[in-house]
């Protein structure tokens, strides 16, 4: 499953790939109205290192960024949700995010 939260210019241009439907890809779109970040938003990388060392890098984000173009996405901007998935639907995820206005499934 992966998880996007997109701008209203990159919502558009996202759509699932014929070859993704055919190996049984879902896409669920969810419109938010106004986005609001999320209390203790933080981008987190995990690196493994050859001698089993792992160490975890947190940074806290001010604001929410888009998953496809990484631009800044303001509170109150408009924003698609979108989840990827096979089989089973996962659980929604997308009020975290703000209000949420469901529109279709493909
Ligand atoms: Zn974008």
């Amino acid at each position: 499953m992966s998880r996007y939260i997109l701008c209203p210019k990159c919502s558009e241009r996202m759509q699932l790939h014929p070859e993704d439907k055919r190996m049984g890809f879902k896409q669920r779109r969810v419109e938010i109205p106004g986005v609001r970040t999320p209390p203790g938003l933080a981008r987190q990388v995990t690196t493994f290192g050859d001698d089993g060392h792992v160490s975890v890098e947190r940074t806290a984000l001010k604001s929410l960024v888009c998953d496809s173009c990484n631009q800044p996405v303001p509170d109150g901007t408009p924003v698609t949700a979108v989840t990827l998935y096979q089989g089973e639907e996962p659980e929604p995820w997308e009020e975290e995010y703000g209000r949420v206005r469901p529109t279709d499934k493909a």
